[in-house]
C-alpha cells in the first residue's frame, strides 16, 4: 500500500475538528471555528474536511512575584483535505486566551509553512499516528 493510502486510512479515523469545537477556556474565552487554505491550490478548505486532535493543556507558570498563575492552552493538530486538488495541508497551533484575549500561535518548528511548494511528506506525518 502506498503511503498516501495509508495516511488517508488514518486520516479518516481521526475526528473532525468541527466536532471538537468550540474550545472553551476557564476564563470564558471561546475558540469557535477553524479554517485554513490548501497549500496545493490555495483554495479555502471546507470546515468539515479538517480532521485532527485538539488537546487541552494546563500550564502553571510561576510569575515574577512567585505566585502561581494558571494559563490554559490547547494544542491543535489538524490536517485539511482539499476537495479541489486532494492535497493534504497540515496545521498546528497553540491556542491560549491570556486575559480573555484569544491567541493563536503557529507552531513552526517543522518548517512546513516555509516549504509550501514541497509535496506533503506522508512518511513524516504517518509517524504521528504510530
Ligand atoms: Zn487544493
Amino acid at each position: 500500500m502506498k503511503n498516501r493510502e495509508k495516511f488517508m486510512e488514518q486520516f479518516k479515523r481521526l475526528p473532525t475538528i468541527e466536532s471538537q469545537l468550540p474550545v472553551e477556556f476557564g476564563n470564558g474565552a471561546m475558540f469557535e471555528e477553524f479554517n485554513g487554505k490548501c497549500n496545493g491550490c490555495h483554495e479555502t478548505i471546507e470546515e468539515n474536511n479538517f480532521r485532527g486532535i485538539i488537546n487541552k493543556i494546563k500550564e502553571e507558570p510561576v510569575s515574577s512575584d512567585n505566585s502561581l498563575k494558571t494559563e490554559e492552552m490547547a494544542d491543535l493538530i489538524a490536517y485539511g483535505c482539499c476537495s479541489e486538488c486532494h492535497e493534504i495541508t497540515p496545521f498546528r497551533y497553540l491556542l491560549s486566551a491570556p486575559e480573555g484575549q484569544l491567541t493563536l500561535s503557529e507552531v513552526t518548528e517543522t518548517g512546513i509553512k516555509k516549504h509550501k511548494s514541497k509535496p506533503f511528506d506522508y512518511d513524516n506525518y504517518l509517524r504521528n499516528f504510530l
